[in-house]
């Protein structure tokens, strides 16, 4: 079968004939009918040797959905033909963390060799993926495959990160969204739907605003110098309850901890590599609470799966087939692809 495969570090992924799997014991085989390109990839890809605890080469590609094709022996609680979404964070599998449901937080998260499918582990940017057990499955009957693969990371991250936050999202909330790409459309619209919070949507790019717009954010702005007070003054001068920076740059760090206000929480999505200084007394307002949320859980995904079917949200898309991938990560890298970029075997 055709793959996309990671091979050196520092250099792009190379298309690749490799053997389709079999599945053996609990393991399942799905058919890949849509994988989405997460800005995380990029992150993957140009990552330094020795900076990620993956063995290379492997098949990115950790927003995937499709349709199981064959099951090992020892499968349970599926069926073939069945369609799915992968929940992409693989932990160890017996620690309390998975048991719960948890992966993303799983104990020995930094002792396993990867983070999921297509993070160390053989992902969906292929024709078929090689799921470890059937747990790591949660069903989306009808539900697009270009819809259902982005909801397992860009969906179920910012839902995850939106969950962390709501006891500061009641009624009369603001909440400031940076970067709206793949995770920050579907942020914007889970806030819509599951808080009583306004939105205001941060942007490098015109085109990003005018999705966030789409997406029911109440007002969007450039980053500009006077970004922070434009934002504040939104807010009557007070400043915003949460900050969901999908960034992660120091100055959207800067940028965050300039228009909370006091009590304020920031979540850090984005991977940009950026530093914050703590000290006390100091610039962070009082009562400042940071979070680094990290993926989300797989009964979160359940969650994210029904929202989408219900109509809640809707992930704007843009389709390549998955030859076409060099030019969809050359796109994404320039900060060209409006919503998220899906691959189609
Ligand atoms: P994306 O490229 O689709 O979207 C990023 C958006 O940020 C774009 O609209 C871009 O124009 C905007 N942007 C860039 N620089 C900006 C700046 N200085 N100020 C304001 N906006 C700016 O990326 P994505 O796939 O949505 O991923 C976003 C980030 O989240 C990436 O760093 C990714 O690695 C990270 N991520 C983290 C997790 C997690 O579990 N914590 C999961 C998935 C992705
Ligand atoms: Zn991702
Ligand atoms: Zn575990």
């Amino acid at each position: 079968m055709r793959a996309l495969r990671l091979t050196a570090w520092g250099e792009p992924p190379a298309p690749a004939e490799v053997e389709r799997p079999v599945p053996r014991g609990a393991e399942v085989l799905v058919r890949v009918e849509a994988t989405g390109l997460c800005h995380s990839d990029l992150h993957v890809m140009a990552a330094a040797a020795g900076a990620l605890p993956y063995r290379l080469p492997f098949t990115l590609g950790h927003e995937v959905a499709g349709r199981i094709a064959a099951l090992g022996p020892g499968t349970d609680g599926v069926r073939a033909g069945d369609r799915v979404v992968l929940y992409g964070p693989w932990g160890c599998g017996t620690c309390d963390r998975c048991d719960a449901g948890r992966d993303n937080y799983c104990d020995r998260r930094d002792t396993l060799a990867w983070h999921g499918a297509g993070l160390g582990r053989d992902g969906g940017m292929a024709e078929y993926v090689l799921v470890p057990s059937a747990r790591h499955l949660v069903p989306i009957d009808d539900l697009p495959a270009d819809q259902a693969a982005p909801l397992s990371d860009a969906g179920l991250t910012s839902y995850h990160a939106v969950a962390g936050l709501r006891h500061a999202l009641g009624k009369g909330s603001t909440t400031a969204v940076i970067g709206v790409g793949g995770l920050g459309h579907l942020a914007v619209q889970i806030l819509r739907a599951t808080t009583g919070s306004r939105v205001l949507a941060v942007d490098v790019r015109e085109d990003a605003l005018a999705l966030a717009d789409r997406s029911g954010a109440d007002f969007g702005t450039l980053v500009r110098a006077d970004t922070a007070r434009v934002l504040k003054a939104r807010t009557g001068g007070a400043g915003v309850d949460a900050v969901l920076d999908f960034v992660g740059t120091t100055q959207t760090l800067e940028l965050a901890v300039g228009v909370l206000r006091p009590g304020g929480e920031l979540a850090v999505v984005g991977s940009g590599g950026g530093r914050l200084a703590v000290s006390k007394p100091g610039v962070l307002p009082p009562g400042f609470r940071l979070s680094l949320p990290f993926w989300g859980t797989r009964p979160e995904l359940a969650e994210v799966v029904a929202l989408a079917r219900s109509g809640a949200i809707h992930v704007e898309t843009e389709h390549f087939p998955l030859s076409a991938a060099p030019e969809a990560i050359a796109r994404l890298r320039r900060g060209r692809v409006r919503g998220r970029a899906v691959l189609v075997p």
